[in-house]
């Protein structure tokens, strides 16, 4: 672990230069491993910090302040306005120290994945992310989605075909059919479609690190409560058991991950998603997750 420092010339302002430890200036300070922290423990500092009252010297973790190489100087300049961002889409760190109180039930339904699925994934992947590898290894996020439609045995036929059809915009970027970990019915039912450790097709930039969930509805038939609740338990066993995940984010809100480490498309193909799942669904998961996270702490299982 590296103890990294970095100032600002005000709370909402411009980077300015590094401090050396003496002079007056305001600095964040945290622990990092190696030149790219998990996005996680960064947002988690500089939010501890931005929400102080008293923005002066400020040590995270009992740890001192120290100097930084300049390369993760330059790295934390360049992602401050990213991280600023990002920050509303971590989920609290303590929800991976337990699995929830109530397990989700889930209904086995997995697509086929016969060898020309599986070889068409393969081009795919190594076309857009450079690493042709169909297993997702410790994934950092979960995108969730909406499907449009309010059907869902028109949802499971149409990801049970092995190529894309239909959709041109999406067929120019690889033929491979779109695929996804698992879907919430508008009762709730969670059935999984894949296991979570292969790679879906579902997101632009996202597939290589993120899991997926796709909910029946729409524009036209919002989330229902019954959808919210199963979409809370199932990240919250997911978190549980895949302590690297980070983030929870809509699909609209992909772009967002352009440029960091998280995000992985070598082409410059990208698809519009406007609203996906919809915000107030969104907004109500957040703040079920997090409260979430606040319980585990109170209750002493985390030691943030
Ligand atoms: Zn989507």
């Amino acid at each position: 672990m590296a103890a990294f420092l970095f100032s600002f010339s005000a709370l909402a302002g411009e980077p300015s230069e590094l401090c050396d430890g003496t002079a007056k200036c305001h600095v964040l300070a945290g622990t990092v491993t190696g030149d790219q922290p998990r996005l996680a423990d960064l947002v988690a500092d500089i939010v501890m910090i931005l929400d102080s009252p008293e923005l002066k010297w400020v040590h995270t973790r009992d740890r001192p302040p120290a100097t930084v190489s300049l390369k993760l100087a330059e790295f934390l300049r360049t992602c401050f306005d990213k991280v600023m961002k990002l920050k509303n889409f971590v989920v609290h760190q303590c929800l991976a120290a337990a699995p929830p109180d109530e397990e989700p039930k889930i209904v086995e339904h997995p697509i086929p994945w016969p060898p020309e699925r599986e070889s068409l994934m393969r081009e795919y992947l190594q076309k857009h992310t450079g690493d042709g590898s169909t297993y997702l290894k410790n994934p950092t996020t979960i995108v969730t989605h909406w499907t449009g439609t309010n059907n869902l045995d028109e949802t499971i036929k149409g990801f049970e075909r092995t190529r894309l059809e239909g959709r041109p915009e999406l067929a120019a970027a690889g033929l491979v059919n779109v695929s996804c970990h698992f879907i919430v019915d508008r009762d709730g039912t969670i059935y999984r479609m894949m296991p979570d450790d292969r790679t879906g097709r579902h997101a632009v930039g996202m597939n290589r690190n993120a899991l997926c969930i796709e909910n029946i509805g729409g524009p036209t038939h919002p989330l229902t409560k019954e959808q919210l609740r199963s979409n809370e338990l199932l990240i919250e066993s997911l978190v549980a058991r895949h302590p690297t995940i980070d983030n929870v984010i809509g699909h609209s809100e992909y772009r967002n991950f352009e440029n960091t480490y998280i995000f992985s498309e070598r082409t410059g193909y990208r698809s519009d998603r406007d609203a996906e799942p919809g915000r107030a669904f969104l907004a109500q998961l957040r703040l079920r997750l997090f409260e979430r996270g606040e319980r585990i702490k109170a209750a002493g299982r985390c030691n943030l």
